[in-house]
């Protein structure tokens, strides 16, 4: 499916698009017929209500024959609490964000999107895994009851690949028991395998469905991408459209998504993808080794391991060539 989810941090900390081009956005959005799906995602916290971002949007997605899906991903602080229900109610899709050190209010906001009928995705902002221990805060995420986790990579690799790792043993042996969420990292890699684009991003890349915009209409690629030097264009001065075929945009996808000559001869490329190319190092993935292990301790147990690795490595039973299996 051709999809483009259009990113936007207008609501970050607090700041909001204006509404003269957040009502251009929708319109534009709706009109991307080229695309099969697209969804308007507003990242940060919920402004204050009397900027009315949401409701425009909202509004004239639902006045457009087509309108583009609605996504907030939000922390549970600020007006969240008593804004979640409008929120839903104008046809918003709401997923959580936040770190470990806020567990307590994670757990607050959703009871309440339950209570709203929503299954809670959430979504664990890194800041720097450093210091935390996965299994720990994995079994108090599970007190969430989240439908589905993802962890963001982020900060010091070694710290991630030790927080996800624990993450990993508390959640193999709920999911052969067909308990426990659905962890959205382990999903992109099995549906990598399986020939299927990446669920989320920044475990690897599927850079061409993204875009995002700054409050002040400042186009990147996506929000991993979105620093000086890296700007595509600006909206509304150039259509959204001619932002997506721009030069800029287009040589983002062909020259840095590229896969590099080291992931080429690497046999778990079909699984790993070779991760974000905003996070390669001399190459390879920063999470290289944490992929690496990720994919050689995890997949073998795992039911459709065989299978995956099938296709992925025509048929060998072996990972020749890695050096941590
Ligand atoms: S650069 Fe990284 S974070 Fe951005 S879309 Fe590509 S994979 Fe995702
Ligand atoms: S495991 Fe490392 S070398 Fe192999 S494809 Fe992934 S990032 Fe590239």
């Amino acid at each position: 499916m051709n999809e483009l989810t259009i990113s936007v941090r207008g609501a970050w900390q607090g700041e909001v698009m204006d509404p003269e081009t957040a009502l251009r956005l929708a319109q534009e959005a709706g009109d991307l017929r080229e695309f099969d799906r697209v969804t308007l995602q507003l990242i940060g916290q919920v402004p204050d209500p009397s900027d009315e971002l949401y409701r425009i949007i909202a509004r004239t997605a639902a006045e457009q024959g087509r309108p583009p899906l609605l996504a907030a991903v939000l922390p549970p602080e600020g007006n969240f609490f008593s804004w979640a229900e409008e929120l839903a109610s104008l046809g918003y899709k709401l997923s959580l964000t936040g770190d470990f050190r806020s567990l307590p209010e994670l757990r607050r906001a959703a009871d309440l999107l339950r209570s709203l009928g929503i299954g809670p995705e959430i979504r664990l902002d890194p800041g720097d895994y450093r210091g935390a221990d996965g299994k720990e805060v994995y079994s108090q995420l599970l007190s969430c009851r989240p439908e589905r986790l993802f962890f963001v990579p982020g900060g010091d690799p070694e710290a991630f690949g030790a927080f996800i790792l624990r993450v990993l043993e508390q959640w193999l042996p709920m999911w052969s028991r067909g308990e426990g969420p659905e962890v959205m990292n382990i999903t992109d890699f099995r549906r990598r395998g399986a020939l299927l684009p990446a669920c989320d991003c920044a475990m690897g890349p599927y850079c061409q469905t993204q875009l995002a915009l700054d409050r002040d209409g400042m186009a990147y690629n996506c929000v991993r991408t979105a620093e000086p030097g890296r700007q595509l264009g600006h909206f509304p001065a150039m259509s959204l459209r001619s932002i997506l075929t721009s030069f800029a945009r287009v040589g983002f996808l062909m020259n840095d998504c590229a896969v590099t000559k080291e992931c080429r001869a690497c046999t778990l490329l079909p699984i790993c993808g070779g991760g974000c190319p905003a996070e390669r190092q001399e190459g390879r993935s920063r999470y290289c080794r944490e992929a690496t292990l990720f994919i050689t301790r995890f997949y073998r147990p795992l039911s459709w391991g065989t299978r995956l690795r099938e296709m992925a490595l025509g048929g060998s039973d072996t990972l020749a060539g890695c050096e941590y299996c």
